[in-house]
């Protein structure tokens, strides 16, 4: 038999086939249950009526009960606008209409009493509100002819506690489309259907989690949530719904990333490094540049002990820029080789990849080990050579680009693999690079872009983390200060006293790619500007365009400092390492993500002296970018500032999580609001997966098949394993 929530949509009652067909292709709502889960985005408080005295202009929408005493039209042709004069017991509104006057003039009389919903504003001191809904009261027992209304505020007389509303409850808005609004299918078109199917169905939802996590956590049941979601009994319902919505939505993503690393534990044999040799411990005593930081020797500890436990290692290496990331990667490449491994580095652009092969060779220098660079500029001989060494051994450490996880790069014993800057390579590509040796590689990601605790979980929640959270000692914090472009000569005598005293200085314009051209004139124009008014020094310009072998010698004439200026797009964001430089301006700093701002101020400050950045905005800013640029000025904490990012932008809109292929489809609970109830859910979750090893426990069978549901269902889900 099938079940009532499987049914085809069109037999509902008020469907039909036509708005199946349109509720599909706009919705992709098949089924009565897709319809239950399409919940609404908003509710609208139709529980009270307020009195007219109560409201004020920055109330959200109200309702209303009384009587239109006049009708007043304004203006002339098309600019006319009819008010209505409004009256309760205890004030006077205006209703507006800018359009459709016709219609109100006809449809609503000084007879009636009327429930009047919307949205109060002030106009020329006056509170109106524009194009309300209205509807008639049906049997009204006070008629309000009655009331008598002298202008001005009357002090409420004898009120009683407001009435009650004739909707009673909170009404559902949902999203729909121009589509659906064409036949009929409008918010309260899907208010109806859903309130038809929720009658339909006499029995209770199936419950979808277990009667203790349930009692555990003070949650409402599946039934009772799914009911109060779309038709809210009080506001107290309404969030006990939504809570429970959200741990349910939390907890299963949470199970199945979890299930998944439990599996692969499981299925993947790592290599045991079992030694720590020669190689580690010449370089450490003999040629190691520095002493390690705390956080770095912690760091390499943690991944010393994934090397030998016998499992392979997915981890994830987090640390603010300039943390010291690179010499952790040696270090553990170096534990590689004492092995008989060889170790792949792979970076996102040819600038970093170049870069780091200088840092590990030079770093290396004295010691017989071999490291080479694969990007796409090695070509022909040169790369059939290098392949050849590499496949039969020859080759300890790899640096290279995407060019690496090409199929005909083959590896004799790969046995480490580390990705810098995670977030732009996917899960797929992470892959690919297992699949490079019999047993996969162990594998370390490292990322400078900090990932909220909350949303690392739930992007990278199958991969173990480590957090170097300590700078190398003798840093000095950058400072930096927000400047109105209308005081450029401010800015400029700043610049030039900078200059004088022999630093360097980068100038970065912001570059979003659906409007290349306009960002690459105001990168010339900026060139222009910037060599008149420094005409005494030499200034270099690099940007997306230029050929990647133009682009590094634009880049090595600055690093050598044979230019004192670099005027550039966000392309000099990862890598680049010229200590002299102190000064980075940041122009249009309101169109840059806090991260990525966060990432161009990691560039100066690598040198002794004191480094500066600039943020120049506009004068005229938005409230939000006020906000986004005070973070910067009074926070140089990386995953501070990450977390604000995310409370202001939504994880939506962060890097990574667009292409990090452990994409969650979540519904109803949002990762930078609900926090905590994913920490609960996150916890329970460890807890099922830790106890119940076997899938055995019968007081678990409820998520186990749950999981199987959500599994068929959800596309991305089904991607992770
Ligand atoms: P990131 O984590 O951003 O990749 P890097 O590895 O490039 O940082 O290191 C930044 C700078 O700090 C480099 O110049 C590096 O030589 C230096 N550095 C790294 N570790 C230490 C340390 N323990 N003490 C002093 N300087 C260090
Ligand atoms: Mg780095």
């Amino acid at each position: 038999m099938i079940k009532q929530l499987d049914q085809d949509i069109k037999y509902l009652k008020g469907v039909g086939p036509v708005r199946a067909e349109v509720l599909r292709k706009e919705l992709g709502i098949v089924s009565f249950r897709d319809l239950l889960y399409y919940y609404p985005y908003k509710y609208v408080d139709r529980s009270r009526i307020y009195y007219i005295c109560e409201i004020n202009g920055s109330m959200p929408y109200v309702q209303l009960k009384g009587q239109i005493l006049s009708f007043e039209t304004v203006g002339a042709g098309r600019k006319t606008r009819l008010i209505a004069h409004f009256a309760d017991r205890t004030g006077v509104v205006d209703l507006v209409w800018f359009q459709g006057v016709k219609y109100a003039q006809k449809n609503y009389d000084c007879r009636t009493t009327y429930i009047v919903f919307g949205r109060p504003s002030v106009f020329n001191g006056r509170i109106q509100i524009a194009h309300p809904d209205i509807d008639k009261v049906k049997d009204d027992a006070a008629p309000m002819d009655e009331i008598v209304f002298d202008g001005g505020m009357m002090v409420p007389y004898n009120l009683t506690s407001p009435s009650d509303s004739p909707y009673g409850k909170f009404v559902p808005s949902y999203n729909t489309t121009e589509k659906m609004k064409n036949c009929g299918l409008n918010s309260d078109g899907m208010a109806k259907l859903a309130e038809k199917m929720l009658e339909l169905l006499k029995e209770p939802l199936e419950e979808t989690l277990p009667a203790y996590l349930i009692a555990r956590n003070h949650l409402i049941s599946h039934d009772e949530a799914v009911r109060n979601i779309h038709f809210p009994e009080s506001a107290q319902m309404l969030e006990r719904a939504q809570t429970r919505l959200k741990f349910e939505e939390l907890f299963y993503v949470q199970v199945n990333i979890l299930r998944y690393a439990r599996d692969r534990i499981r299925k993947f044999r790592g290599i045991m490094f079992s030694r720590v040799g020669d190689a580690f411990n010449t370089f450490y005593h003999q040629h190691l540049p520095f002493p390690l930081t705390g956080a770095q020797k912690r760091v390499i500890k943690e991944i010393r002990e994934d090397m030998r436990s016998g499992r392979q290692m997915n981890r994830l290496l987090q640390g603010d820029v300039g943390s010291g990331k690179t010499l952790v990667a040696l270090l553990c490449s170096l534990i590689a080789v004492d092995n008989g491994y060889q170790t792949c580095i792979m970076a996102p652009t040819e600038i970093l990849a170049e870069q780091h092969l200088e840092t590990i060779r030079s770093m290396l220098r004295g010691m017989d080990l071999r490291v080479e660079l694969l990007t796409g500029m090695v070509k022909g001989k040169r790369r059939e050579a290098l392949l050849a060494d590499l496949v039969t051994g020859q080759i300890h450490i790899l640096i290279g680009t995407h060019a690496v996880i090409e199929d005909n790069v083959l590896f004799s014993h790969l046995g480490f693999v580390i990705i810098d800057e995670q977030h732009r390579f996917g899960v797929a590509q992470r892959a690919k690079l297992w699949q490079k040796n019999a047993v996969p590689p162990h594998v370390l990601v490292m990322t400078a872009t900090p990932i909220p605790r909350t949303l690392a979980m739930t992007l990278y929640g199958d991969l173990d983390v480590s957090v170097i959270d300590e700078l190398p000692p003798g840093r000095k914090p950058v400072q930096t200060v927000h400047q109105f472009d209308n005081r450029r000569d401010n800015l400029n005598a700043f610049i030039l006293q900078q200059l004088k005293k022999g630093r360097q200085i980068y100038i970065v314009y912001p570059l979003i790619e659906e409007s290349e051209k306009i960002d690459l004139k105001n990168l010339e124009d900026g060139y222009e500007q910037v060599c008149r008014d420094f005409s005494q020094y030499k200034v270099s310009k690099v940007h997306g365009r230029l050929k990647p072998a133009e682009k590094d010698a634009e880049m090595q004439r600055f690093a050598s400092g044979e230019t004192q200026i670099l005027v550039a797009t966000t392309v000099i964001e990862v890598g680049v390492n010229v200590p002299n430089a102190s000064v980075m301006v940041i122009e249009n700093a309101e169109r840059f993500g806090l991260s990525q701002l966060h990432q161009l101020r990691g560039r100066v400050g690598r040198g002794a002296e004191q480094s500066y950045c600039v943020l120049v905005t506009k004068f005229k800013l938005s409230d939000e970018s006020r906000k986004r640029i005070k973070i910067m000025v009074d926070s140089s904490d990386g995953f501070e500032i990450a977390e604000m990012d995310l409370k202001l932008r939504g994880p939506g809109d962060l890097e990574g999580t667009q292409q990090s292929g452990m994409a969650f489809d979540l519904k109803i609970a949002n990762i930078a609001r609900d926090g905590q109830l994913l920490m609960k859910a996150r916890e329970e979750a460890q807890l099922v997966i830790d106890s119940d090893e076997d899938e055995t426990n019968p007081a678990n069978e409820i998520i186990w098949r749950r999981l199987r549901e959500l599994r068929k269902t959800n596309i991305n889900w089904g991607a992770i394993s």
